[in-house]
């Protein structure tokens, strides 16, 4: 039987993080991980999985060793964020406004989870095993004990990071509340006749949300979100096709482009009642999976990150025991009311703009006029987008 202080199950950026974070603070820490990330080449046209990426989250990722790992050619900072609905109605945020160089960065989420990967496998404390899957996980007073096919491991605490279905969520009895959206977002990997640009923009039709995210270079990552019918349509159209109806339905800001990879991702929204089971806890999607409308999933998963981290290293500077109940207790009373609070702002969002009703036309014209013109509002909403209160 192996020991070990903590067991991470899933490998992708939350659990990597994870395992970085708590191997700095001393404990020892085994990552189970079905599937290693595909190793990079240089010259590789961009995934299509792609996460715009806080300061916050950026910070978290330069501390862990990591953000410095990622080469450079495929992050893509933006300094300015635009919400229209028409070209009257139209909000712009500005990295200046909250004295920040940029509010954000694009990069590919496999470009995070390598640099991660890279860290972990250089930590003395942490062991990855790739290509297991957990069977079962039995607690007990003093400890958990995690079994694969080929292995059982004895830890004191398992943390569940295994995506949106995750199985230890299972395990743990914990139930979730969420619902799936009738939209699906299509991600369109564009070449563009513009040079690299820093803003990503959002402009709200009636038929959902159209957003295009700078990458470097001259690329981009569109989202078109649609009921998702039409999504399965769209996606069944060649590159051509598809180009034509992009010049059709976004903005003409966005210029010539030529869709050069594409496919579709259905929406979900859906909260663990429980963040904790025992000594279980459920981090980033494996807690809460949000509509990806403001680019908000993996932010969220790495604020769930520091703040365990942050609970357990103020637990071992008290010399107090980091895995006990009562300290395990507040890492869900640090993170699931937040959460929560993030999902439902997107959804009040993506309800408010999602439709054709005109007195919510008027209602959000006059509010997105108004946004333009309260920089105090705004300038609290875009510290709080970028993690930075
Ligand atoms: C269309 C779309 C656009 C998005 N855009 C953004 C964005 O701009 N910004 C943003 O912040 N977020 C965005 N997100 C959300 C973001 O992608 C997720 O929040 C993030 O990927 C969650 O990371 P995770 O590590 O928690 O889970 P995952 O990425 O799902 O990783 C889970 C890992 O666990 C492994 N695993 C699963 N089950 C097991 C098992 N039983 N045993 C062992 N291993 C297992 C998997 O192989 C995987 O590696 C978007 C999501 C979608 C769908």
């Amino acid at each position: 039987m192996n020991r070990v202080d903590c067991v991470i199950v899933g490998g992708g950026m939350v659990g990597a993080a994870s395992a970085l974070s708590l191997a700095q603070l001393g404990l020892k820490v085994t990552v189970i991980e079905r599937s290693s990330p595909k190793r990079f080449t240089h010259d590789e046209p961009f995934d299509l999985r792609v996460s715009a990426i806080s300061v916050a989250s950026e910070q978290l990722l330069a501390n862990l060793g990591a953000w410095q790992l990622i080469d450079k050619s495929r992050i893509c900072p933006y300094q300015r964020l635009g919400v229209s609905e028409s070209d009257l109605a139209y909000t712009e945020f500005n990295a200046a406004s909250i004295k920040q160089s940029h509010l954000g960065n694009i990069v590919e989420n496999r470009q995070i989870q390598l640099a991660l990967w890279q860290q972990c496998e250089a930590h003395q404390n942490i062991e990855l095993i790739v290509g297991e899957e957990v069977q079962s996980i039995e607690q007990s007073e003093t400890h958990a004990i995690v079994s694969t096919a080929d292995l059982k491991i004895e830890t004191k605490l398992v943390l569940a990071a295994d995506g949106g279905n995750s199985f230890v969520r299972k395990l743990a009895g914990i139930g979730t509340t969420g619902w799936n959206y009738d939209q699906s977002a299509m991600l369109i990997n564009v070449t563009t006749e513009l040079e690299q640009q820093d803003i990503t923009w959002q402009q709200f039709t009636p038929t959902g949300p159209l957003a295009m995210l700078p990458m470097s270079g001259q690329n981009a990552s569109l989202v078109w979100y649609q009921q998702r019918e039409e999504i399965k349509r769209l996606a069944g159209l060649s590159n051509e096709e598809l180009t034509q109806l992009i010049h059709q339905h976004f903005p003409e800001k966005l210029g010539r482009v030529n869709a050069v990879d594409k496919g579709y991702f259905p929406l979900t929204r859906r909260h663990a009642n429980q963040y904790r089971a025992g000594r279980i806890l459920l981090l980033g999607d494996a807690a809460h999976s949000i509509n990806p409308l403001a680019g908000q999933g993996v932010n969220l998963g790495f604020k769930d990150v520091s703040a365990l981290a942050q609970i357990i290293a103020t637990a071992i500077a008290e010399g107090t025991n980091w895995h006990e109940e009562k300290t395990l207790r507040q890492y869900q009373a640090a993170r699931r009311t937040d959460n929560l609070m993030m999902m439902s702002a997107m959804d009040a969002l993506y309800a408010t703009f999602s439709n054709n009703s005109p007195i919510l036309k008027v209602i959000r014209n006059v509010g997105l006029f108004a946004a333009q013109r309260t920089p105090v509002l705004k300038n609290k909403v875009l510290e709080y987008a970028c993690g930075l209160n």
